[in-house]
């Protein structure tokens, strides 16, 4: 198998306030990886690690088999962050152009021809948006506008995804579905980070799950974490939990 994302003993501080200590942990090609932890814990500073957004202060990360130094292919890594759901920012671009974007890398110096379009179109239809092509961007419902950045994930060819808690403000039902969509895509190959505060979805959905705060607790299949007292641990006593039965 081939590692997709490799963090070794991985540290970074803000300033003075450590957020990782030691991390080490490996997305392998297929893997549909949870990361969980408490608010403040480090999740959304290991996924920035991990994306090449931030530089470890010590430790080292590779990216598809290359150090993160010099890593180019950013085409291949699809990233939703914790803010697409704000329609604040929001280029005035259709949904359509939005996408059209992802194919930007593909083309180098020739134009956009027909099978760009349909790379396009397939992507939208994948996400279930095919119907708000020609809206704009800014007029979408937040769970709308992250389904249109992962189908320029898509339309970009992407083989990494990774999530920062997609479905905050989202209501139940487009969660669900939106869950599914996230399942079937790693069924076609694609690999999945996904930080998510609610663990019962992401024991249910991920096949590898890491659990931090500040430190990793627990880095392995999901059988193993629900069987260990790595949950506890890493929350402590104070911590609160979501759990969300099916
Ligand atoms: P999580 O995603 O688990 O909620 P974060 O990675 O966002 O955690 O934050 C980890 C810690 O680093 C927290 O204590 C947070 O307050 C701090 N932190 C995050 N971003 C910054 C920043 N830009 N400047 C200073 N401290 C930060």
């Amino acid at each position: 198998m081939t590692s997709v994302v490799d963090v070794r003993n991985v540290s970074f501080a803000y300033g003075d306030s450590l957020a990782l200590e030691e991390v080490t942990l490996t997305v392998e090609n297929g893997d549909f990886l949870g990361l969980i932890g408490p608010n403040g814990s480090g999740k959304t500073t290991l996924l920035h690690v991990m994306l090449g957004l931030l530089s470890p202060d010590s430790g080292s990360v590779r990216l598809f088999d290359q150090p993160i130094e010099e890593f180019e292919a950013g085409e291949r890594i699809g990233y939703v962050s914790q803010k697409a759901t704000d329609r604040g920012g929001t280029m005035p671009v259709t949904v359509r152009e939005c996408v059209l974007m992802g194919r930007f890398a593909h083309v180098g110096h020739g134009r956009l021809n027909d099978e760009d379009h349909e790379t396009v179109a397939d992507a939208l239809e994948t996400v279930g948006i095919a119907d708000l092509a020609d809206q704009q961007m800014n007029q979408l419902s937040g769970g709308q506008r992250q389904r249109a950045y992962i189908a320029r994930a898509l339309a970009s060819e992407a083989d990494l995804l990774a999530l920062d808690e997609p479905t905050v403000g989202v209501d139940a039902e487009s969660r669900d579905e939106f869950y599914r969509l996230l399942d079937s895509l790693n069924r076609s190959g694609i690999t999945i980070i996904l930080i998510e505060h609610d663990i019962g979805v992401v024991t249910d959905r991920a096949n590898r799950i890491a659990c931090i705060n500040t430190e990793l607790y627990h880095h392995g299949d999901t059988e193993s974490f629900v069987e260990s007292e790595a949950l506890s641990e890493a929350y402590g006593k104070t911590g609160e939990i979501v759990h969300h039965h099916h």
